[in-house]
């Protein structure tokens, strides 16, 4: 149902108005809008909170079709889940009543998930932003944040901060931060290669004042919260690369049929024929390994391994496939007149993004080593 209700919107309001938002750079305000209204928001999310308690195979399912809408409405549903999930795991009661809601619901208009910084990306230990203690009994966060998605659009924000500079990555702690606290701003818009609807801003944050209840988890625990929030996150980024991938597959494929050369249409020639069916191959395994991660998520099961295999071989494949669509287009393929040439462009970032696919093999080799280890014990 999650799924029908996803495809039904994407095909009907996002994939027509994708071409036109990737030109003039909309922002999808009134589509987050409606996908909260439609429980998109928080997929995965209880429902006393105001999600959707589908899980989080369906979670994955309708960010599958929303990026085959439009990939770049999907970035910021993504984001705004993440967040939404995070705090409903890990926020008090109280922090959990007054966000979560309206996150879900697309009052706050999207989340912001606030981790990278100019000189710490890979690595967000290395951040710098600060959070000390203010007189008041709350904190003042100073530093920068780079590559923000919905950074200067998101009712919410998680800020992640550094609130005792001697303990390592024990030192960082997540915080909740208003969309327009004081002190916050935008210092810069990213002009970007696709995701074009997404806006993608680097912040700063000077002397931003928040409450002592504005601490997500303990203090010093921002680390690990991250690497909660991402693990599943990077089952969102996957689903996002399907997304994609699907809808350029389809587009080749359609074109290949109709497209005729040497008096045939161009599907019969087997040179064609075999880049879709590679093409075809590919995005059935991306489809069932971001599943299985999906899936063993909901099980309440072990699934770091997994979704980082789902998400560097999804986003590999899918820059592929995009290739090929592009590939079986001929010239038409290069130009804005059809969808391929969107796709290759906003699938490309998914390979970066939530960790890289050189973090992720350093995370799948990892994990490989541990239970080789655990299985010598
Ligand atoms: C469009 C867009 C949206 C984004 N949205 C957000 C967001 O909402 N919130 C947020 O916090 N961040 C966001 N990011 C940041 C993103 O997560 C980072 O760009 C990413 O983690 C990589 O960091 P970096 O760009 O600093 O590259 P670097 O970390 O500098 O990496 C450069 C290269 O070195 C490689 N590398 C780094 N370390 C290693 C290593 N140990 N071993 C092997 N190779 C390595 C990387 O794989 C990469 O190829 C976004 C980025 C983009 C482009």
């Amino acid at each position: 149902m999650v799924r029908r209700t996803a495809r039904d919107y994407a095909t009907r309001v996002l994939a027509p108005r994708a071409a036109a938002r990737d030109v003039d750079n909309t922002f999808p305000a009134e589509e987050l809008r409606e996908l909260g209204g439609l429980g998109l928001l928080g997929v995965a999310v209880p429902e006393k909170l105001g999600g959707s308690e589908a899980g989080a195979v369906a979670y994955s399912l309708a960010m599958q079709e929303i990026a085959a809408g439009d990939a770049s409405v999907a970035v910021a549903v993504s984001v705004t889940n993440m967040v939404a999930e995070l705090i409903a795991r890990v926020g008090s009661e109280a922090q959990q009543r007054a966000h979560v809601p309206r996150l879900v619901s697309g009052e706050y208009v999207c989340g912001a998930f606030a981790l990278s910084e100019p000189q710490a990306g890979s690595d967000p230990g290395a951040m710098t932003t600060t959070a000390k203690r203010s007189g008041g009994g709350g904190w003042v966060l100073r530093g920068t944040k780079q590559w923000i998605t919905s950074g200067d659009r998101a009712g919410l924000l998680g800020v992640w901060a550094v609130t005792n500079p001697e303990a390592g990555q024990r030192s960082i702690s997540a915080f909740l931060v208003p969309g327009n606290a004081p002190g916050l701003g935008v210092s810069r818009a990213e002009h970007k290669m696709g995701l074009h609807g997404s806006t993608t801003v680097q912040l700063v944050l000077d002397d931003v004042e928040v409450g002592e209840d504005a601490l997500l988890g303990g203090e010093g625990e921002g680390f690990k919260l991250a690497m909660i929030a991402l693990s599943g996150g990077r089952i969102g980024i996957a689903s996002q690369a399907v997304g994609i991938a699907r809808g350029a597959l389809e587009a080749a494929t359609r074109y290949a049929l109709e497209r005729t050369q040497f008096g045939k249409p161009i599907v019969e020639h087997q040179a064609i024929g075999n880049m879709l069916a590679d093409a075809a191959t590919w995005l059935d395994a991306a489809t069932l390994l971001t599943l299985r991660a999906a899936w063993l998520k909901e099980q309440g099961r072990s699934y770091t391994q997994a979704g980082s295999m789902a998400k560097l071989f999804a986003t590999e494949h899918a820059c592929k496939i995009c290739d090929i669509a592009i590939q079986v287009h001929g010239g038409y393929g290069y130009t804005r007149d059809f969808p391929v040439e969107r796709a290759y462009r906003d699938v490309r970032v998914t390979r970066i993004y939530e960790g890289t696919s050189e973090i992720q093999r350093i995370v799948i080799a990892r994990e490989l080593i541990k239970a080789h280890a655990a299985r010598a014990a």
